[in-house]
C-alpha cells in the first residue's frame, strides 16, 4: 500500500504496522540517467518488497539526500549530511503510528547520516532499521548496475549513451573524490562502465535486492513488530 496515494481513512482502516521510507537523492547520474535515479531505484525496491507483506506501507521517497560530492554538475541539489540526519530522525518520530520503520537507502552518500540517525532513534526506543544494500562486484555510480536497474524500472528515462567513466575501484577513488568531488575524477560523472548494462541484468538485480529487503522484513527483530 502506498501511503502517498491513500487517504487517512484508508490508512486508518488498514491499520498497517510497518512503514518503509525510501531515501533518495537529486544528483547527477552521468549524461544518460536522470537526476532522480537514486530515488526511483529506492522506491522501486521498497514497492516490490512491500507487495509481499500485507502489513507494510511505503511512504513517498525523500527526493533529497547528502550529495555534496556531486556539486559541480548542473542540477545536483543536496541537504547535506547533518540536515539529512535530522530529517530522518524527525520523519521516523512522526511515524509514531507504525510499530516499525525501515529506511530504504540506495545512494551511498546517505549511508553515514542514516547510520547516525538510526543509532539516535534506537536510543530513543524506536524500532527502526536502515537497509543499504551493496551489489557484489558492481560499479559505484551511473555505471552498469544503475543503468541496468533503470532499464528494468523506467526505461523511458534512460538516454541512448552507454558511457564509461572512472573505473578504478571506489576505495582508490575515494580520497580524491572526498577532497575535490566527483568532477575531479570523472568528467562525465560516471564511476563505472555502462557499456554492458542490460534490462535483463536490471531485472535480476532488482529481484535479488528485493529478496534481500524482503528477508529483513521477514526476520530482523528491528523490522518486525514485537506483538
Ligand atoms: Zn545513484
Amino acid at each position: 500500500m502506498r501511503l502517498g496515494s491513500s487517504t487517512w481513512a484508508e490508512l486508518d482502516r488498514a491499520a498497517l504496522r510497518r512503514l518503509l521510507i525510501p531515501l533518495g537523492a537529486t544528483e547527477q547520474h552521468g549524461p544518460h540517467l536522470p537526476l532522480e535515479t537514486d530515488t526511483i531505484i529506492a522506491a522501486a525496491i521498497a514497492d516490490a518488497a512491500a507487495a509481499r507483506h500485507d502489513d507494510v506501507a511505503v511512504a513517498p521517497g525523500l527526493p533529497y539526500g547528502a550529495s555534496g560530492e556531486h556539486a559541480g554538475f548542473p542540477g545536483t541539489l543536496s541537504l547535506g549530511q547533518a540536515a539529512l540526519e535530522e530529517a530522518v530522525v524527525e520523519l521516523v518520530h512522526s511515524a509514531a503510528q507504525f510499530e516499525a520503520v525501515v529506511l530504504v537507502a540506495w545512494h551511498g552518500g546517505n549511508a553515514e547520516p542514516l547510520a547516525r540517525a538510526v543509532d539516535r532513534l534506537r536510543r530513543d526506543g524506536r524500532r527502526v532499521s536502515g537497509w543499504q544494500p551493496s551489489v557484489d562486484g558492481g560499479d559505484a555510480h551511473a555505471g552498469r548496475v544503475e543503468t541496468s536497474l533503470m532499464l528494468a524500472i523506467a526505461p523511458e528515462l534512460v538516454g541512448r549513451e552507454r558511457p564509461v567513466g572512472a573505473t578504478l575501484p571506489l576505495a582508490r577513488l575515494l580520497p580524491a573524490l572526498r577532497e575535490h568531488g566527483v568532477r575531479a575524477v570523472s568528467a562525465n560523472g560516471v564511476l563505472g562502465d555502462a557499456r554492458r548494462a542490460s534490462r535483463e541484468e536490471g531485472r535480476m538485480l532488482l529481484a535479488a535486492l528485493t529478496a534481500d529487503l524482503d528477508a529483513l522484513l521477514d526476520g530482523s527483530p528491528a523490522a518486525v513488530p514485537a506483538r
